[in-house]
Parts: structure tokens; C-alpha cells; sequence
């Protein structure tokens, strides 16, 4: 089984870090937005743009309107094989951290902590003023939409209220990627999940790791421009194949001296 030899790193290696693409939360039900068939057919992108959003009225409520239809969807989906394996994954001290492109919070809501969970294009569950920093749940903002507001603002200082989601042209969190870089550059494996590793910065992580040392691990279901510098590649889904990892990695340990 190709999940026994992945198994087999992960057990072995000091520092393990996971990456995590749109595919581990297709598997809950989310669909991809930037994939073909996906919500983004039915919306102009280049309509909601950090530009747009910030530069007027209209483009905000373009882009709540949009929200309005895709966040139930997200607070809707639950945790799947996959996040929980990978919060199990952490229990056992076999996870340093889990750096991912998704949005919808199922990895800190599978039970990895907070700390250990870096937001690449942050965080759709959260929202905060722009002017002031304050900060609320979606789920209250939600409900300001549903009873009527088509473009919420701050209701202390009226400022602009923003997802903490990073929007089409607008800067990546820069802790954040400096965080994962540097998680990158640690690990001695290093796990690829769900991502084709198309967009930026998805490619290069990966490939820094690699440069410092890390073995790569791929886990698609379709290829990847980094295939050919893994030392493993499994096609298949990422709740098939991590379940059996962490078993796997349960039984290790059990036949191992602590
Ligand atoms: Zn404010």
C-alpha cells in the first residue's frame, strides 16, 4: 500500500508538514471556486477584485452578494476523513503544522489548533473592519445581510467590513507566507494534499522545501508540476489515503520504544 509507505515518512520524520489544496475540501461538500463548473461561472471575477471591493459601494455589494450564496455553503460543510486524520495526525506529535490555501476553517474545526494552521488566503468564517480592526464571526455578519443590509459596515466607526479572505489582486497576509516559508524551509517532509500546486505561492513552497532537504510527498488526484522531485506520489483522494496513514502510524509507534 502506498499509504504504508507514506506512513512509513511520516513516522520517521522530525519536522512533517502538510500543504493543503481545494481538494481536501471538495471532499466536505465545498466546491472549488477558481475550478471550471465552479462558482465563478455564474460571477465575473474581475468584478470582485480587491480593487472593486475597496474602490466603491457598488463593488462591495457585488461582492456580498456573492458571499450571501457562498458562505452557507462553507459553514454548512463539516470536516471530512481527511481534516480529521491530519488533527490525529498532530495529536500524536507526528504534524509540526499544516499550512493551507482553504478558507473555511474545517482543519481548526477537526481539532488542529489555531497555531498550527497557516491561513495562506485566510479565513471566510471571520470578518473585521478595515478602519478600526474590529472583529466579528461571519455568522453575525450573516444574519446583518439576511435581515437587510446589502453592504455591512462598521457599526462603531462605519468603517469598511472586509472577510478575512484574501480577494482576487490583493496582497498575501505577509506573516502568514513568511510563516509558511519558513515551516517550508524546517521540514524534513514535507506533504502535498489536494493541490495541483498551480497558483502562487502553492508552487514554490514545496519546491523550497525540497531545496533545504525535505522529502516531498504528493497526494493528487491529478498531476503536479512537482511529480517528478517527489519521492512518492499517490493518486487518489486525500480521505482515502490518510485515515490509513494514521493507523499505520498508531501501529508504529505502538511497536516502537518511546
Ligand atoms: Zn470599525
Amino acid at each position: 500500500m502506498t499509504s504504508d509507505r507514506l506512513a512509513e515518512l511520516v513516522a520517521a520524520a522530525q519536522r512533517p508538514v502538510v500543504f493543503t489544496g481545494a481538494g481536501v475540501s471538495t471532499e466536505s461538500g465545498i466546491p472549488d471556486f477558481r475550478s471550471a463548473g465552479g462558482v465563478w461561472d455564474r460571477y465575473d471575477p474581475s468584478e470582485l477584485t480587491w480593487q472593486s471591493f475597496i474602490g466603491s459601494v457598488a463593488g462591495r455589494r457585488r461582492y456580498w452578494d456573492v458571499g450571501r450564496v457562498v458562505y452557507p455553503v462553507i459553514r454548512a460543510a463539516e470536516p471530512n476523513a481527511a481534516h480529521r486524520a491530519l488533527a490525529e495526525l498532530y495529536r500524536l506529535g507526528r504534524l509540526s503544522c499544516c499550512i493551507t490555501q482553504n478558507v473555511d476553517d474545517l482543519h481548526q474545526r477537526a481539532g488542529l489548533p489555531p497555531e498550527a494552521v497557516i491561513e495562506l488566503h485566510g479565513n471566510a468564517t471571520r470578518v473585521r473592519c478595515l478602519a478600526c480592526d474590529a472583529g466579528w464571526h461571519r455568522d453575525e455578519i450573516h444574519t446583518w445581510l439576511e435581515a437587510g443590509v446589502d453592504v455591512p459596515s462598521c457599526p462603531t466607526c462605519g468603517g469598511i467590513v472586509k472577510p478575512r479572505t484574501v480577494l482576487f489582486g490583493e496582497t498575501m497576509p505577509r506573516a502568514a507566507l513568511a510563516e509558511a516559508e519558513r515551516c517550508a524551509r524546517a521540514s524534513d517532509l514535507f506533504v502535498v494534499v489536494g493541490s495541483s500546486l498551480a497558483v502562487y505561492p502553492a508552487a514554490y513552497l514545496p519546491a523550497h522545501a525540497l531545496d533545504a532537504g525535505a522529502t516531498l510527498v504528493v497526494v493528487n488526484l491529478t498531476p503536479t508540476r512537482l511529480d517528478a522531485r517527489a519521492a512518492l506520489v499517490i493518486r487518489a483522494r486525500a480521505g482515502e489515503v490518510l485515515p490509513g496513514v494514521v493507523e499505520h502510524v498508531r501501529a508504529l509507534k505502538g511497536t516502537t520504544r518511546e
